[in-house]
């Protein structure tokens, strides 16, 4: 029998973890064919209540295995966490706040099985009830991205997917530290089918990104899927140093024409820090992807896991390390 991991990346969810449970256990029901499930939680440091809710969750279901981490490592790394923890044939990635309709488990799973795509994917078709200052931003982002990288990043796509073991497999492959998924389930090729759906608001709880979080993520992003800021940056450089040569020589004629009347001072000064900013500014580019170079060849690992409890449907005890 198939067995279908769903793996819930958890961040101070205590309040919508139960609606969560409910609601999935019912649309895993449907999805029939003999179909087996296992919930993978992975906690993310969460501040509340979640790990009691989830061990509550355990005690009454053993289909439900958990990953608590050390400290709060971020939904990149839960989602890694909970793709290499994960046993299932095919596994899938939901939010826990609902947002991601369980109704359409159903189709996904026909998606891997019958049409015989290796990843089934939901887009949402509109932000509804989300701030629009927040969705402007995200339409640019999205705009930016996919002029500048090679790798697609679909708008509108969440992390809410089905997945065979083929496509888990590739994905945990890839074990880079400073992880964006979009690009990375793009990346890894195969073929997705898309399922869209409209846009659901929070079944309780608030959002986890704030602004600025969503800010660096999308900088994360364009980091790690392009380097045309960089060749921007020397574009723009190579200009001005062009153009400085051209007022040089253009100044240069005028003085032995005209001689030099009035000394230049405001203008000097303009271009001084005209130059000084895109110096700066093309050294910070520099910087961006030096630190990601940085950050990678430390190797450190994406999370570290403080409890798990992780034998999973079939009885087999996984190794305990904490
Ligand atoms: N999440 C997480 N770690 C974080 C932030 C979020 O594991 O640092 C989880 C969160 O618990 C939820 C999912 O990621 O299950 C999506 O978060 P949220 O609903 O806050 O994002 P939004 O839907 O507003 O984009
Ligand atoms: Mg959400």
């Amino acid at each position: 029998m198939p067995l279908l991991s769903v793996i819930v990346p958890c961040f101070n969810e205590e309040a919508a973890l139960p609606h969560f449970y409910t609601e999935a256990v019912s649309a895993l029901a449907e999805i029939g064919g003999g179909v087996q499930a296992e919930f993978v939680f992975v906690d993310d440091g969460s501040m509340d209540g979640t790990m009691r809710v989830i061990k509550g969750l355990r005690a009454q279901d053993r289909r439900v295995r958990y990953i608590s981490f050390s400290r709060n490592f971020g939904k990149e790394a839960a989602i890694f966490a909970g793709l290499k923890e994960c046993v299932g044939d095919f596994a899938t990635l939901m939010d826990a706040d609902l947002q991601d309709p369980p109704a359409l488990l159903k189709d996904m799973y026909a998606a891997l099985t019958r049409e015989g795509c290796d990843c089934a994917a939901a887009r949402r078709v509109n932000r509804k009830g989300e701030p629009p200052i927040r969705s402007l931003f995200a339409r640019v982002f999205y705009r930016v991205i996919n002029k500048i990288s090679q790798t697609e990043i679909v708008d509108g796509a969440r992390d809410f997917r089905m997945m065979t073991r083929k496509y888990v497999n590739s994905v945990c492959e890839i074990s880079e530290y400073n992880r964006f998924s979009k690009g990375i389930f793009s990346w890894v090729g195969f073929k997705t089918k898309w399922l869209e759906y409209e846009n659901a608001p929070r079944v309780a709880g608030n959002t986890k990104w704030s602004f600025w979080k969503l800010f660096k993520y999308s900088l994360d992003g364009i980091l790690a899927y392009s380097t045309v800021p960089l060749y921007i940056s020397s574009a723009v450089g190579l200009l001005c140093f062009v153009a400085s040569l051209i007022m040089i020589l253009f100044y240069f004629i005028k003085t032995l024409i005209w001689g030099d009347p009035v000394a230049g001072y405001p203008s000097l000064i303009c271009f001084i820090l005209m130059i000084g900013g895109i110096q700066l500014f093309s050294i910070g580019v520099l910087g961006q992807y030096l630190a990601k170079t940085y950050l990678e060849t430390k190797r450190r690992p994406a999370y570290i896991v403080s409890e798990r409890e992780s034998d999973s449907v079939d009885g087999e005890q996984r190794t305990e390390n904490s």
